[in-house]
């Protein structure tokens, strides 16, 4: 079983390599963001807490992220791999995986890092919207990447939405605890951790990351 963890800043594209690589190498795809968002979605009283931090573009305490994670593990276990989409966030985080893994007898297999500036993210954030049903995003500022129905997916018809989180505010609040604690983990995997640059289109990043995980089984 394979463990590959996607670094990077908010609107590099993790989720739609994520959804790419699930696709090709039959891995299952963790996104912290996710799980997270399904807990709001519950309007529990958990999830209206979660809601208003997320809100802010503020990180929610390890301890509730590592609860859904280890759920979301037990629930996948016979998966022939794993993509780690938006954890760990922070070192703590790092640490608590690597615990998890060594008590699985697994080890994490590649770290791959998705260089994005400040104002590509920005730009990428401001126009972003996605499927409800099909998860396929769209950008309204950028032409190539208009749906072609305003509010409707291309590939299934169903409604588009907005993520809260998707402003100009929150995402500066976003970018900068990327910057404060997420970013000390390119350090923290030194030894395994490999850069792509973001700012190409998604074809292209998808084949710099192939040429890293090799020919899928
Ligand atoms: P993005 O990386 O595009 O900002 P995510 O969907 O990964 O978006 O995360 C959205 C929000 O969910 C974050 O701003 C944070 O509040 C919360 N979140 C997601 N993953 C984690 C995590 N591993 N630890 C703490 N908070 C998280």
């Amino acid at each position: 079983m394979k463990n590959i963890i996607l670094l990077a800043p908010p609107a590099a594209g993790k989720g739609t390599q994520s959804k790419l690589i699930c696709d090709t190498y039959n891995f299952i795809h963790i996104s912290t963001g996710d799980l997270l968002r399904e807990e709001v979605k519950k309007e529990t009283s958990l999830g209206l807490e979660l809601k208003a931090k997320m809100e802010t573009g503020k990180l929610i305490e390890d301890s509730i992220v590592i609860d859904l994670l280890k759920n979301k593990l037990e629930e996948c276990k016979n998966s022939d791999g794993f993509i780690y989409d938006g954890f760990p966030r922070n070192i703590k985080q790092a640490e608590l995986l690597d615990e998890i893994l060594r008590e699985n007898n697994s080890k994490i297999d590649e770290v791959i890092y998705l260089d994005l500036d400040y104002e590509t993210a920005k730009n990428r954030i401001v126009g972003r919207c996605s499927c409800t049903k099909c998860g396929e995003v769209y950008n309204t500022l950028i032409d190539m990447q208009k749906p072609k129905k305003d509010g409707i997916c291309d590939k299934c018809n169903s409604s588009l939405y907005k993520r809260n989180d998707d402003n100009e505010e929150t995402f500066k609040t976003r970018f900068e605890v990327y910057e404060k604690e997420t970013k000390p983990l390119i350090k923290y995997y030194e030894n395994i951790v490999k850069k792509v640059d973001s700012t190409k289109d998604t074809n292209m990043v998808f084949e710099d990351i192939k040429s890293i995980l090799g020919e899928p089984k």
